[in-house]
């Protein structure tokens, strides 16, 4: 079947790689140079599945008051003029109930479960290198009070098949002696050794070569503009360079997925997230972490990848700006250098920022949508990198006719 896949970034890169091997004959478009360059490039580099818990929480609409107008807060939310911001924000406050977040929680779990399970795969059937670590993550905490309530969600998760352990404050420093530096004391941890860290841009490229390799076509430099449709087919995709025609179309834009499946008449609700990263050359001490840490009160991942340290969180809703609010990133590197002083080169740092394609419940849109040969696997939010490879698998089954591991109907696009 001739599939043209919509986007480069992990999950379109990764889509296009099991429709190879499945046999099809597939062309990826993009409108960067290069595969992984949106927000697939600098993010914090964990597969966490075991952290799958959407930000629709039930503690969630609390917090967001707490922080309403503070620059300093981890979550800002610009009111605009933008009904489809409201719409977003009314969703995703229904999805805050308790019952709703266990369920989105538990879609989440399997499918990233799903997906670290095929990665082993992915990387026996490759040979690229991503700076993979496998000592899994460590969540750590500052104050009692909130290991004893993540321990709780932890044994929850464990009923669904995610492993952990809970930690105190000696063996979290065994397990990461780094953390001997910090300026605040870390009283405790839950370690889950099955998750992984790693670099997903490398990750990206490296599958977009191997993908090339099954015979996949990469469309660089080229931006859709429209999906053009009749009855209940697709019939076209233009991009700004010519038209194409294919038999299945796999919509992969992240963010801007809502903007082109509009264009068919599919109503998405992806609202963009910015995020921020900033990436330091590291010393090679065991002043830098080597595990990847999970850091709840300031809303921060961490990992080593290779000879640097990604740290990455923050969310503003602020519509598709990307623009860097200094001030915040900079709040980055001070709680980075407070935590691991000797680390790297401070001066030396990276800074990014990056659109989560975010879902008001948390949770992927996989599956087929209004028209017979119009696939979505985008929305992936919070965890691209981590539900890649399951989502991609679960894509290319539905296109080549064969039954998904996972129940699709939890994920279509219809449940909104
Ligand atoms: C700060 C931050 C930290 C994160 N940390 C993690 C983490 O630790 N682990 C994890 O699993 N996830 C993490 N994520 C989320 C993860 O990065 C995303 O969910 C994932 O990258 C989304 O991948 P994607 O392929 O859907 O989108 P993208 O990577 O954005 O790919 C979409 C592609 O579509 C292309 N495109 C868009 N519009 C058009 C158009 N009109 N024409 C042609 N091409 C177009 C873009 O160029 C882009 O390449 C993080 C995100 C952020 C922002």
């Amino acid at each position: 079947m001739k599939v043209l896949v919509l986007g480069a970034g992990v999950i379109g890169v990764s889509t296009a790689y099991y429709l190879a091997k499945d046999g099809h004959d597939v062309t990826v478009i993009d409108r960067q140079p290069q595969a992984g360059l949106e927000t697939s490039y600098a993010n914090g580099g964990q597969i966490s599945a075991s952290h799958a818990m959407p930000w629709a929480a039930p503690d969630s609409p609390k917090l967001m008051l707490k922080w309403l107008g503070r620059n300093d807060a981890p979550l800002l939310f610009h009111m605009r003029l933008d009904p489809a911001q409201w719409a977003w924000s009314l969703r995703f406050l229904v999805n805050c109930r308790p019952g709703r977040f266990r369920e989105n929680t538990a879609k989440n779990l399997r499918l990233a479960l799903y997906s670290r399970s095929l990665m082993t795969n992915i990387r026996a059937e490759t040979d690229f290198a991503y700076d993979r670590r496998g000592l899994g993550i460590l969540q750590i905490f500052r104050q009692q009070k909130n290991l004893d309530r993540a321990a709780l969600i932890a044994e929850e998760l464990g009923g669904m098949g995610s492993r952990s352990m809970v930690l105190d404050e000696e063996e979290t420093k065994l397990l990461e002696p780094a953390l001997e530096n910090s300026s605040d004391r870390i009283i405790g941890s839950i370690h889950t050794p099955e998750d992984e860290s790693g670099d997903a841009y490398m990750f990206t490229i490296g599958l977009a070569e191997a993908a090339a390799t099954l015979g996949v076509t990469f469309r660089y430099g080229e931006t859709v503009t429209s999906i053009g449709t009749s009855g209940q087919h697709i019939t076209d995709v233009t991009t700004d360079a010519g038209i194409y025609s294919a038999d299945a179309v796999v919509l992969c834009l992240g963010s801007y997925s809502t903007l082109l499946a509009k264009s068919a008449g599919v109503k998405i609700p992806i609202y963009p997230t910015k995020g921020y990263s900033i990436t330091l050359p590291v010393n090679g001490s065991n002043a830098v972490p080597s595990i990847s840490l999970t850091d709840e009160d300031n809303r921060l991942v961490f990992s080593r990848l290779g000879d640097r340290l990604r740290v990455a969180g923050m969310a503003e809703f602020n519509g598709y700006d990307t623009e860097m609010n200094e001030s915040r990133a900079r709040m980055i590197v001070d709680v980075t250098r407070a935590m691991f002083p000797q680390a790297g080169d401070y001066n030396q740092v990276e800074f990014w920022t990056g659109l989560r394609p975010l879902t008001p419940d948390g949770v992927p849109i996989l599956g087929r949508a209004r028209y017979d040969n119009f696939y979505l696997n985008t929305g992936h939010g919070t965890l691209g990198w981590t539900m890649a490879a399951g989502s991609a698998r679960i894509t290319a089954d539905l296109i080549s006719c064969t039954t998904p591991e996972i129940d699709l109907p939890a994920y279509s696009a219809t449940r909104f």
